[in-house]
């Protein structure tokens, strides 16, 4: 057999932690328990019928069977300015200020190949979405790593990088409200952000995907462009999969400054050919008149969060009562580490939820649990592990 070694840059991955809970879920399974999982960050509920009436009306038009323009139809990243000027009071250009993604984690993995350069520095702020740090290696970055600890109410200490390496980093990923601590970020963090990252020349990269699971709508979370200077230096990534249940869609954008926009539609010119257009006008739909619709959604996650956050106090589970996301970040009951944990449970219960050390180091200690079942589902798997 010929052998045909993988490239450096796919040899050089983290380990994939979740190696391990995959075969002890496999074990689990064929022991015929049954197996409820709280692992995975993917709605469970089905996208609207209205959106899914969209797509198939749009379908049958022969004209959205061709090649779809790579930035997106203008139509599409009107209805995403329009939705930002509503959600946010942030005013967008849908020509420049635009681009449509297949999915934000497409575009959150395509734009450093527009802008990091080998042995660039990037910081990322782990525990974190497995892509920053992927994406950066996959260009030759560096990575500097600025941990999200409790005490800091899981902010990144920027005053712990040095002025030499604000001066070094070509970008900065954060991540509110955030996967997996689901922490959110005051206005004077991105103050303090954008600031430095004026100062320094550094893109600031905002991964926003979750900015309408909240809970208390007198404090939503914010945009990024919210913040004064802000298209100076950022791109903001967001996504109809988290929204409106679309997940299995494929459909996100990217937002803000012109040139950064620009950059990322260069790369996406020479790998993909945009979105089918049906999709984007589903998308539309779904933008212009989903609000009702994600109020139902945080109402049903409102109600598991909080059955959830009361089973975990009282088995002395600590876990912060997030105020937005669908994602709680509990603590490791004292003396296990968060993989000895979660596979215990797992073996023990048939419950899966995620070790906090599979998003990076400074997650050692926690889990997540995922709150994608309904209710009953969240409160017998609760109660399962309550047992232990
Ligand atoms: C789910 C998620 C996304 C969205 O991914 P899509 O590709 O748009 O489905 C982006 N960032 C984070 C942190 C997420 O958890």
């Amino acid at each position: 057999m010929i052998e045909f070694p993988m490239a450096d840059r796919l040899a050089a991955l983290p380990p994939y932690l979740f190696a391990e809970i995959d075969r002890v879920k496999a074990q689990v399974r064929a022991r015929g328990v049954d197996i409820i999982s709280l692992g995975i960050g993917d709605p469970d509920m089905p996208t609207p019928e209205f959106i899914v009436e969209a797509l198939a009306a749009s379908a049958k038009k022969p004209e959205n069977h061709q090649y779809p323009d790579y930035v997106g139809l203008l139509s599409f990243r009107t209805a995403v300015a329009d939705w930002y000027k509503t959600r946010f009071g942030v005013a967008l250009d849908p020509a420049t200020e635009v681009v449509s993604l297949i999915g934000s984690k497409e575009g959150i993995a395509h734009f450093p190949l527009a802008y990091v350069n080998p042995s660039d520095l990037v910081l990322v702020c782990p525990p974190n979405y497995p892509v920053y740090p992927v994406a950066t290696g996959f260009c030759g970055g560096t990575v500097k790593n600025l941990p999200l600890l409790e005490e800091n109410d899981y902010l990144p200490d920027l005053d712990a990088v040095t002025d030499a390496e604000w001066a070094r980093a070509k970008m900065i990923f954060v991540n509110y409200p955030n996967n997996p601590t689901a922490a959110t970020a005051p206005r004077s963090f991105y103050e303090k952000l954008i600031k430095k990252a004026r100062e320094s020349k550094t893109i600031v990269v905002s991964d926003a995907a979750y900015t309408e699971m909240y809970y208390d709508p007198t404090d939503k979370p914010l945009s990024i462009f919210e913040i004064e200077g802000a298209k100076d230096v950022a791109i903001e990534f967001h996504s109809l999969s988290k929204t409106y249940n679309m997940t299995g869609w494929r459909i996100g954008m990217a937002v803000g400054n012109a040139q950064l926009v620009k950059g990322l539609g260069k790369i996406k010119e020479n790998v993909d050919s945009g979105i089918f257009q049906a999709v984007q006008e589903a998308g539309i739909a779904a933008l212009v008149h989903g609000e009702p619709y994600a109020e139902k959604f945080r109402a049903v996650y409102k109600e598991r969060r909080d059955v959830a956050v009361a089973a975990l106090a009282r088995m002395g589970i600590a876990c912060r009562t997030p105020k937005a996301s669908f994602y709680l970040w509990c603590k490791v009951p004292a003396g296990q580490t968060s993989a000895a944990f979660v596979t215990k449970v797992l073996e023990q219960t048939g419950v899966v939820v995620t070790p906090g050390n599979g998003f990076g180091a400074p997650g050692e200690g926690y889990f997540r649990i995922a709150m994608t079942v309904p209710v009953a589902r969240m409160e017998e798997a609760l109660s399962r592990i309550a047992k232990l």
